[in-house]
Formats: C-alpha cells, sequence, structure tokens
C-alpha cells in the first residue's frame, strides 16, 4: 500500500512539475516572441518616421523654393527654373503643379498642356486660400483627374505681392514613395505600415502586397484617440479585421503625420505556437507514457496487494481453521493449548484461581455405533451446544477431540465450589433425554476436575488431572463429577504398577486358568465349562478379574493374555475329552479388543489345529458391546467364526443395551442372562417378568439360554419355570482350577463346591 501511494505521489510530481515547466517555457518563449517583435516594429517604425521625413522634406524644400521663385519670378518661370536645376525628381515625385488665385493650373510638369484645367475644389487649394500662414500643407490622398493614379500632395501658398492669395504651389508625391522603402521588409499578411494623418486619415497603407490610401480611421482605438502619447508600442484590435496586433506609432516632429507598423499578433505568436505544441505534444507523449507506466506500475502493486491481500486472508482463514474444530466450531486442542497458557498468565497475575473440567460422553460410542456418524456429529454438535450455554462468555470451552471437551473457568473466587456448581449444571442438563436429529437420546457424561493452582500450575498439568478425575467418574459409575485428588493419583499409579505387574506375569505363568461348569437343568448334568482366568500375584496374591482384566484391556496386554487363555483351555479340554468327558463343552471369554483384531479368525483356528479340540466343542463368549459397528462388517466376522464350527454365545445379556436385533441380525447360538437378573429371582417381579421375557424370546429365536450366577434353589426353579435348561452358578460349582474342576466332573456329589477353593 505503502508503495502503491509512493508510486502515485511521484507520478503526479512528475507531471505536475513537467506541466509547470512547460508552461513557464511557454510563457517564457511568448514574452521573448512579443518583446523581440516589439522591439522590431519600434525599430522599423522609427526608420520609416525618418525616412517619411526626409522624403517630405525634400518635397517641402522644392515647394519652399519654388514658391519664392513664383513669386518673384512667376510660375512658368520658377516651374522652368527648378526643371533646369534638376529639382523636380520624377523619380522622387510625381510631378509639380502651379496652380493660380482662382485655381486654374498655371504650370506643371502634369497636365500642363491641358488648358482651362480648374482645381479650386481641392482642399489643400481651399486651406491655403482660408489660411494664409498655414506653411507647408501636406493634402489628403487625391485621385488624379486626367490619369490612372493616386498622389499626396505636399503644398504651399504663393502670396501675391500685397500678400494676398496668389495660389498653390503642389509638389505630388506617389503614394508607394513612402512604402517603397520597405519592400525588403518581409511583411506576413496581416503586418502593415502606414502613414497616417494627425486629422486621422490614411496618406498610405500598406498591408502585404496591397496599398490603401485615404482610409478614415476616427474609429480606430489607438488613433483616434486624443489622450494618445505622440509614440508607443500597443497590442490593439484591428477596428476593421477583428485582428489583434502589436502596434508601433511615431508622431513626426516637423509633420502632422504618424508613422506605424503593425505586427499581427497572430504572426508574432505563429512560432511559438508552434513550437509550444510541438511542446505540448511531445509532453502530452511524455504524460501518456508516465501515466501508462504508472497504471501498469500500479496494477501489478494492486495484484501484488491484491496477492498479499489474499495471502493474508488465506493465512487468517487458515488460522481459524488451524484453531477451530470444524464439526462444532468450538476451539480445538491447539486453540486450547495456546488460549488457556494466557489464561493461566491471566489468573497468576490477578490471584484468581482456575478450574479445568474434563468432560467425556459415557455413551458416545453406542450412539455413533448404533446410530451411524451423521447421528454422532449431532450428538457432539448437540453436546458442544448445550453446554456453551451452561459457561460463562469468558469461560473457554474446547473440542479436544473425539467425545471429550474441556473447560476452563477463569476469574473465580472459590474454584471448587464454582466448579463444582458448573459440573453440577451440566449433569442436570444431560440427566433428560435431548432431541438429536429428530429422536429422543440419553446423553450422560461424566467430568473430571482440577483446580488452578493446587492441582497444576501448567495446562497440561490441569488437563492431565481433570482427565485422570474424568476417569475415576467413569469407575464411579458415570454420569458424576469427580475432583482430582492425590488419592486418585494413587490410585492410577496403582494401575501403572499392576499394569507392569501383569506384564511379569505372562513371562512367571503367574495365570490360571479356572474352570465353573454349567448345568443341564432337566438332567442336573454338566454339559460344559467356562474358562475364567485367575492371577495369583506373589506379592498381592489373587486379585479380582474386575480389577486386572479392565486393565489388562485397557493397555492391550489382553491379546498376549487371551491368546494364552484360549490355548490353555482348548490343550484342557481336548485332554479331558481324551479323558471320556466327550460332550463336554468349552465356554471362552472373548474381549472387545480380541474381537477387533484382522487376524482374529486365524488365531482361532491355528489354535483349535494346534490343540486338535473338535471346533464344535468350542463356544466363545461376546458382549454387547462388541456386536456395535458395521453391521456387515460384524456379521462377516461372526459368519467366518461359525464357519470353523464354533459356536458363539452373548454373554452378560442385559447389562448393555439389550438390543434383540443382535440376537435376530447375528448367528448367534447361546444367551448367557447376566446374574444381575437372576440375583433378584423370585421375588422380585419386574426381574421375574423380564428373565421370562428375555427366556421366552430366546427360544423363540432358536437360541440356547444359560442363566448365570443361579446360587439358590429358589432361582434356579424360577429359571426352570420359565422354560431355561441351562445353569451356572455357586449353586452347582464355582470356578474351580482344572484338577478340582476335572475332579468334581468325574464325580460332582463327592466334591462339595463351597469348599473348593476359589477365588470368584
Ligand atoms: P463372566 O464371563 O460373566 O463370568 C462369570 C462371572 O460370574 C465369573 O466371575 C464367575 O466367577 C462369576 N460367577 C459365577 N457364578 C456365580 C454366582 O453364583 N454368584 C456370583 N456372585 N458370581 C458368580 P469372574 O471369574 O470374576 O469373571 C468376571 C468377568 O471377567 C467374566 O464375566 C468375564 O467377563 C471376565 N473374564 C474372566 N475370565 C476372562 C478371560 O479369560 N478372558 C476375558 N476376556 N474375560 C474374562
Ligand atoms: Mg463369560
Ligand atoms: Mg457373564
Amino acid at each position: 500500500m505503502k508503495i502503491l501511494s509512493s508510486v502515485l505521489v511521484s507520478a503526479t510530481l512528475l507531471l505536475t512539475g513537467m506541466w509547470a515547466a512547460i508552461w513557464v517555457q511557454v510563457e517564457h518563449e511568448r514574452s521573448a516572441a512579443i518583446e523581440t517583435a516589439v522591439n522590431r516594429n519600434q525599430n522599423l517604425a522609427v526608420a520609416f518616421e525618418q525616412y517619411v521625413t526626409r522624403t517630405i522634406q525634400g518635397a517641402d524644400l522644392l515647394t519652399r523654393t519654388m514658391k519664392a521663385q513664383i513669386e518673384r519670378a512667376g510660375a512658368e518661370a520658377a516651374l522652368h527654373q527648378a526643371v533646369a536645376d534638376g529639382l523636380v525628381n520624377t523619380n522622387l515625385y510625381y510631378g509639380v503643379q502651379i496652380l493660380d488665385q482662382n485655381g486654374f493650373l498655371l504650370a506643371g510638369t502634369v497636365h500642363q498642356t491641358t488648358p482651362g484645367l480648374n482645381y479650386g475644389d481641392r482642399e489643400h487649394f481651399r486651406v491655403h486660400r482660408l489660411i494664409a500662414d498655414l506653411g507647408v500643407y501636406i493634402g489628403k490622398p487625391i485621385p488624379l483627374r486626367l490619369s490612372e493614379g493616386t498622389v499626396i500632395p505636399i503644398t504651399r501658398r504663393i502670396n501675391l505681392p500685397d500678400g494676398s492669395f496668389g495660389g498653390v504651389v503642389i509638389v505630388m508625391v506617389k503614394p508607394s514613395r513612402f512604402t517603397e522603402f520597405y519592400k525588403d521588409v518581409s511583411m506576413e499578411g496581416d503586418d502593415f505600415i502606414a502613414l497616417v494623418g494627425l486629422d486621422r486619415i490614411t496618406r498610405v497603407r500598406r498591408t502585404g502586397s496591397t496599398e490603401t490610401f485615404g482610409d478614415d480611421l476616427s474609429k480606430s482605438s489607438v488613433f483616434a484617440n486624443q489622450s494618445r502619447k505622440a509614440s508607443d508600442n500597443v497590442l490593439t484590435r484591428g477596428y476593421k479585421d477583428g485582428e489583434m496586433r502589436y502596434i508601433s506609432y511615431r508622431t513626426l516632429t516637423d509633420y502632422p503625420l504618424m508613422a506605424a507598423v503593425g505586427i499581427s499578433q497572430k504572426e508574432v505568436m505563429a512560432d511559438v505556437q508552434a513550437r509550444a505544441q510541438t511542446l505540448i505534444l511531445l509532453s502530452a507523449a511524455v504524460s501518456l507514457a508516465i501515466i501508462g507506466i504508472t497504471a501498469l506500475l500500479v496494477m501489478a502493486l494492486r495484484r501484488k496487494d491484491l496477492a498479499v491481500m489474499q495471502l493474508q486472508m488465506t493465512e487468517r482463514q487458515l488460522t481459524t481453521l488451524a484453531l477451530r474444530d470444524p464439526l462444532t466450531k468450538l476451539p480445538n486442542r491447539i486453540h486450547l493449548e495456546q488460549r488457556g497458557e494466557d489464561l493461566i498468565e491471566a489468573s497468576k497475575m490477578s490471584g484468581r484461581p482456575m478450574a479445568c473440567l474434563f468432560i467425556d460422553l459415557d455413551n458416545f460410542k453406542y450412539h455413533n455405533d448404533a446410530h451411524g456418524h451423521a447421528v454422532g456429529d449431532l450428538v457432539l454438535q448437540a453436546v458442544a451446544d448445550e453446554v456453551q450455554k451452561l459457561v460463562r462468555a469468558r469461560d473457554l470451552l474446547a473440542r479436544l477431540g473425539g467425545d471429550e471437551f474441556v473447560v476452563l473457568l477463569c476469574d473465580l473466587d472459590d474454584a471448587r465450589q464454582e466448579s463444582a456448581c458448573v459440573a453440577e449444571r451440566i449433569l442436570d442438563r444431560f440427566a433428560n433425554a435431548m432431541q438429536v436429529g429428530g429422536q429422543d437420546m440419553t446423553i450422560s457424561v461424566s467430568i473430571g476436575i482440577s483446580l488452578f493452582p493446587e492441582n497444576g500450575l501448567t495446562l497440561s498439568e490441569l488437563l492431565r488431572h481433570a482427565d485422570e478425575a474424568m476417569y475415576s467418574s467413569k469407575e464411579r459409575g458415570r454420569a458424576r463429577y469427580n475432583f482430582f485428588s492425590i488419592d486418585m493419583r494413587r490410585q492410577n499409579g496403582e494401575k501403572l504398577q499392576m499394569e507392569s505387574a501383569m506384564r511379569r506375569a505372562i513371562r512367571n505363568h503367574e495365570f490360571e486358568l479356572y474352570y465353573q461348569p454349567q448345568i443341564n437343568l432337566r438332567t442336573g448334568q454338566p454339559v460344559g465349562v467356562e474358562a475364567l482366568l485367575r492371577w495369583h500375584n506373589p506379592e498381592m496374591g489373587p486379585i479380582p478379574t474386575d480389577q486386572f482384566i479392565p486393565i489388562a484391556e485397557e493397555s492391550g496386554l489382553i491379546i498376549p493374555i487371551g491368546q494364552w487363555v484360549l490355548e490353555t483351555a482348548c490343550r484342557q479340554m481336548r485332554l479331558w475329552h481324551a479323558s471320556g468327558l466327550s460332550d463336554l463343552q468349552l465356554s471362552v471369554n472373548f474381549s472387545a479388543l480380541q474381537f477387533k483384531q484382522p487376524d482374529l479368525i486365524e488365531t482361532v483356528s491355528d489354535v483349535l489345529l494346534e490343540t486338535g479340540l473338535n471346533p464344535r466343542s468350542l463356544e466363545l463368549e461376546l458382549t454387547e458391546s462388541m456386536l456395535l459397528g458395521s453391521r456387515d462388517v460384524i456379521r462377516g466376522k461372526l459368519e467366518r467364526l461359525k464357519q470353523l464350527g464354533v459356536s458363539l454365545a452373548l454373554d452378560d445379556f442385559g447389562t448393555g443395551y439389550s438390543n434383540l436385533q443382535y440376537l435376530k441380525k447375528y448367528p448367534l447360538d447361546t444367551l448367557k442372562i447376566d446374574r444381575s437378573f437372576i440375583a433378584d429371582l423370585p421375588h422380585d417381579a419386574d426381574g421375574e417378568a423380564i428373565a421370562g421375557a428375555i427366556i421366552s424370546m430366546a427360544h423363540s429365536l432358536d437360541l440356547r439360554v444359560i442363566a448365570e450366577g443361579i446360587e439358590t434353589q429358589a432361582q434356579a426353579d424360577s429359571v426352570i419355570r420359565k422354560g431355561c435348561t441351562l445353569a451356572q452358578g455357586y449353586l452347582y460349582a464355582r470356578p474351580m482350577s482344572a484338577l478340582a474342576c476335572f475332579k468334581w466332573l468325574h464325580d460332582p456329589k463327592a466334591q462339595d463346591s463351597n469348599s473348593i477353593r476359589s477365588v470368584a
């Protein structure tokens, strides 16, 4: 922009400067031309004046000489004498005439042979007759009577001896006599020289090659002006042709005449104008070039500016894009990190505490998998909108990614109390179903809170601690909030400890499989066993499955462990089959992570091949959560497992989403009713109804039903009444070591299931 304006300013200055210089130059040339013209004019006028004076003086001398001769010797004699003396030079004068007191031609070099010629009407005759002491009189141009032409009479009075009027002596001068001196002076079209009488009548005027005589100039602003100077240079408009001229005139000292030279302003200016025109044309061309170059420069700079602006805009857009989550339009992680540090700095300065809320959706994966990604996106947008409404404008709500959101509450008085208040508001908002994409959805969130400065001095610390607190909210049953505490820290530390202990456990063979029999309720005979993992840590002792299996799943350790479980259980079953228990079925629990493995089918078939177990004896226990997601992909996997010959059970039915669609859509064989439904039987009417419905529905879909967790006979009776034929539970047998189970299988009655060592 700066360059652009300086280019424009420079171009303007350049143009103004150039035109000013041209104007000054033209003006200078103009005044120089005028000065030259006026000087030349004036010089000409002076020369003209002198020439006229000399010419008239010559003629006047002749009149004076002749007057004296005539008065003394008479007209004829005087004329003869003058001619004889060579005074009547016909090169100079047209002729000489002598008139008597009545105007009759007495003698003359012109028309003297024509008798009776009378010139008494001539003005000069009458003037001389009237005025005795007039001296020389220069008359107006007069046309010749007997021949072509005009002459200017220069005249004197002749006195008779008594002093009375005796006639007039006339020397006739051709007008061209005055102008011929200038024939070599180049005169342009409108230039002129003129001899003008003080009576304002021109004696002669030559313009170019044309001569006029006797013009009346009483309308001329110069010659008619009474108060004009004797000699001057003026610029005036011609009263006849309107032409502007510089006129230099001089009044003759001895005669009532003015010698004038006029030069046309047009002529004077012609050269200047031509030069000015050339200069102007040249400058116009240069100006055009400057304007053109400036325009090109401006365009180029504009384009550059535009490009720069576009670049800046794109940069801004990119920055906005880089800092915003495109789905929810909330600040993203990068923005949170930048802004968060600023807020922390501000908090340090003001001394007012902050709080960091880590919000995670509890069942997002379900909504996403069950209703599709489009609905999942709507859920995230709805959550973003709702939470935004519940925080103040100065708080920062950001989406970290996935279903995780963070709120930074700043400028607080009591961070703990105020953040708890916001967390409760958020939980309240999500306690009821929300309308998302036209359907009612229950979306619950778990929140973890860390406080500044007590739980961390940097944003990353606050985030990590809030995240840990959020996990502990999940562990405590979801849809709740939880403050970060050192205690929790300890738990997390334990988690890490357990993870590394578990790694060692694989190497140290600390895992063991227990087996829990499954009973045919009609016959009371065991039909199968479920393999259940046990971990005896040398230092920590037996560790409950609900403590280590989730950590194994989280850390991925469940993959090698699950592999070991499958191999060990299949090998065990192969042995038991070989020992005569050939109808016994084996159930093995599968984790979601195992199910997701791309080589799942190969792993299972390899184990079956290696151990030599008949696939028909193996049942894989899956949970509902594994069946969420792309229906075709899951069905494909299930079908390929089925093609191996194994059967499939749906474990813990009733605790998840209890979606009957799975039962219809997927090739399942067995439904295991979760023990939470069994626990309240037969006393809980609702439980009774639900268990009854599940059993009859499963049967109608041709599924085997196993009631899990049967601890009492009443529970057994209840499920039997509902048509359930298979059960598993402490009533029959606890999970047992392989050896104990083997013994039990051979003689269940001989064993007291309660006395069997169990960690279940
Ligand atoms: P599950 O597959 O539903 O296993 C049944 C659980 O119920 C077992 O707990 C069993 O000891 C317990 N149980 C059986 N009868 C009764 C009863 O009458 N009363 C009560 N109160 N409990 C009973 P366990 O062995 O602690 O296993 C818990 C869960 O851990 C299993 O639930 C299963 O989901 C998981 N699990 C166990 N072993 C493995 C394994 O090898 N791999 C995987 N992925 N998960 C396993
Ligand atoms: Mg199971
Ligand atoms: Mg179960």
